[in-house]
């Protein structure tokens, strides 16, 4: 049986990625080393990194006033280094917090003694004088995305961990965005920071995994860098470049999102109430608004290899998380369990 995996991550990854992983694995490049021991160091290593670092270039159109940062502690650290090296113990930031995971990175800026951090719930409530304003494009968890930036009046930095690659940004709207890898650029352990170079200042007082300065200037190797992460999220950028990058992928995003969004707007029985303007192409959230029924088709969905449907714990339901790597065939397959599903449990 076919096993489609709708975690909202680490998340699906695409087959063609994991057979290459594979079939590489025991000898890197005809090294007689796997990509599990070669050093990082070695040109084996740099060259490899280089080209991660100029697919993911290509793929986001992203420039030289960038750094692309290939950083351990995922997202989660992030929500620390963002306000320490651009806004240091000194600023004026605010965040945009519509979700659970922001209210994190709202909880990282405020453990830092001496910065003012403001909350804001809507993008007109932004106060001036800001070293940055942060928002997150995609919520995971309550599966809402900010599909388009208005005109605000301050330096935006993104958590972009759930939608990045997904559909297209313009990174010069950002001064900063960053997104761990596991949901939409391979596998776990890594984060993805871009960030203006206009913004960086040695800060020295950190260690040097957090100075985002410091990690541009040593390649993102002041120490053991992710290799295998960076390898893995290579075969990604790859592999979505071969299927012709952002624009095409945010297609069949739309496509599939509209499928099951069609399903769950005409069903009897599935429910989202997410204004259509904001529901998001990455993360489905849905329910029956029973618990029991919501239970009994998680377990229906499970066995015919639908995997990982069930909601964040703290909104119940369920959560469909429709990553680029996830087929299309997973999608339909989706709906036809949903279907049958409905069919057998018509109330009344
Ligand atoms: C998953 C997620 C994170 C946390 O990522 P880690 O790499 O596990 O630290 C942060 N922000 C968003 C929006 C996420 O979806």
């Amino acid at each position: 049986m076919t096993v489609y995996n709708f975690s909202a991550g680490p998340g699906v990854l695409a087959q063609p990625v994991k057979e290459q992983i594979q079939s590489e694995l025991m000898s890197f490049q005809g090294s007689g080393m796997s990509v599990l021991e070669i050093s990082h160091r070695s040109s084996l290593y740099m060259e490899m990194a280089a080209e991660a670092e100029a697919d993911l270039r290509d793929l986001m159109e992203i420039s030289d006033e960038y750094a692309v940062l290939f950083l351990p502690g995922g997202a989660t650290l992030q929500f620390t280094n963002i306000p320490l090296n651009l806004a240091r113990t000194t600023g004026h930031v605010a965040y945009l917090n519509q979700g659970h995971w922001a209210q994190k990175a709202v909880d990282a800026a405020n453990k830092i003694q001496g910065l003012q951090v403001d909350e804001i719930k809507q993008f007109d409530q932004t106060p001036t004088g800001l070293d940055y304003l942060h928002i997150t494009t995609n919520n995971t968890i309550e599966g809402t995305t900010i599909h388009s930036l208005p005109d605000v009046k301050a330096p935006i930095v993104a958590d972009m961990s759930s939608n990045i690659l997904a559909e297209p940004y313009q990174i010069n709207d950002f001064d900063a965005v960053y997104a761990g890898a596991q949901k939409n650029m391979g596998v776990a352990g890594m984060a993805v920071v871009i960030v203006k170079r206009a913004r960086l200042e040695n800060c020295s007082e950190l260690s040097d995994v957090m100075n985002y300065w410091l990690e541009d200037q040593k390649h993102s190797e002041p120490n053991t860098p992710p290799v295998f992460c960076i390898y893995a999220a290579g075969k990604v950028f790859k592999w979505l470049k071969s299927l012709g990058g952002v624009d095409t992928i945010y297609q069949q995003n739309k496509e599939q999102a509209a499928m099951l969004y069609d399903e769950i707007d005409n069903s009897g029985l599935f429910k989202n109430d997410i204004p259509t303007d904001q529901r998001s192409l990455t993360n489905i959230v849905f329910t029956t608004n029973d618990d029991q029924l919501n239970s009994q088709f998680i377990s229906a969905a499970a066995e015919a290899g639908l995997t990982n449907l069930k909601g964040h714990r703290l909104l119940g339901g369920m959560r469909a998380s429709l990553y680029n790597a996830m087929p299309t065939a997973g999608v339909t397959k989706l709906i036809e369990v949903m279907q049958k599903f409905e069919s057998d449990h018509k109330k009344g």
